[in-house]
């Protein structure tokens, strides 16, 4: 069966870049790749989805019509694919001679994660495919504490929410090396020395965070890469099929107890 990649994150991550990216580097390895697009709102895509939503739910019409404001329309737009998700299920299905079924989903990333109908399409989904969620990280602007420890919470919240095995790509390290990431995560003192420069309330709060979500970090498997240099996309492959591994393993068991 082929494997789906969700990839969440927050708006201008790189989501889109990094799929299509992905989509190519996967394809010159000679993996078959099929792909979709569940942001309604998206103008540009560089790459041409298999199945893209924008091709059955027009999400600016949706807006005029329900006189909704651009969030309403998006999550209007994704609940209108949700009733039509049983269709896209069956086409896929008939996908079996492929390798990974790469998914993009809303800009914003709460539209997708804490929304009704994205939590269908997840679970529906990851009860038909072995399913792994790819949660990309903005390494750049995680040289802030606190963006990083929002992001970190945010990533943490995602994976108890879906109950499914949840990757972090750090992207564009072509910027910055995700290094200081690592020393923070390894090493509370790391990031405790940096948040010393300031005694606000803040600098607290993520303090105590960070023991939090020590045990969080240690389970969890990552990769540095940059969609526009493709550096660290060598071990992306033995990534997801770690994340394969993890979901057959650990969530398709607790999934069939649940049901
Ligand atoms: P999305 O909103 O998460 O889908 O993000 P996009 O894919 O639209 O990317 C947001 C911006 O980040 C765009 O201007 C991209 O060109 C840029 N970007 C994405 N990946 C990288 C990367 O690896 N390195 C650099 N330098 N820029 C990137």
């Amino acid at each position: 069966k082929p494997l789906v990649l969700i990839f969440i994150g927050m708006a201008g991550s790189g989501k889109s870049t990094l799929v299509d990216a992905i989509r190519l580097s996967l394809k010159a390895n000679g993996k078959r790749v099929y792909t979709i697009n569940l942001d309604p709102a998206v103008t540009y895509l560089s790459y041409r989805p298999n199945i893209d939503i924008r091709d059955t739910v027009n999400y600016k019409t949706v807006m005029s019509q329900y006189t909704l404001g651009p969030n309403g329309a998006i999550l209007t737009s994704l609940n209108f694919f949700a009733t039509k998700f049983d269709q896209v299920l069956q086409i896929l299905e008939k996908k079996t001679n492929m390798d990974y079924i790469l998914i993009d989903t809303p800009g914003q990333i709460e539209m997708f994660t804490w929304s009704a109908s994205g939590q269908i399409l997840t679970d529906a989904l990851a009860s038909s495919f072995p399913t792994v969620i790819n949660y990309i990280i903005d390494t750049p602007r995680s040289q802030n504490p606190a963006t990083f420890m929002s992001n970190m919470l945010y990533a943490c919240s995602v994976m108890y929410k879906s109950k499914l095995p949840l990757q972090l790509l750090f992207n564009k390290v072509d910027i910055i090396p995700s290094q200081f990431i690592h020393d923070w995560m390894n090493d509370s003192d790391k990031l405790q020395s940096v948040l010393d420069q300031d005694d606000s309330y803040m600098s607290t709060l993520t303090h105590s965070m960070s023991l939090v979500l020590e045990e969080f970090y240690s389970t969890l498997k990552h990769a540095s890469v940059s969609a526009l240099s493709r550096e660290g996309f060598e071990q992306l492959e033995t990534l997801f099929e770690e994340g394969r591994k993890e979901y057959d393993e650990v969530f398709f068991p607790l999934m069939e107890e649940m049901k």
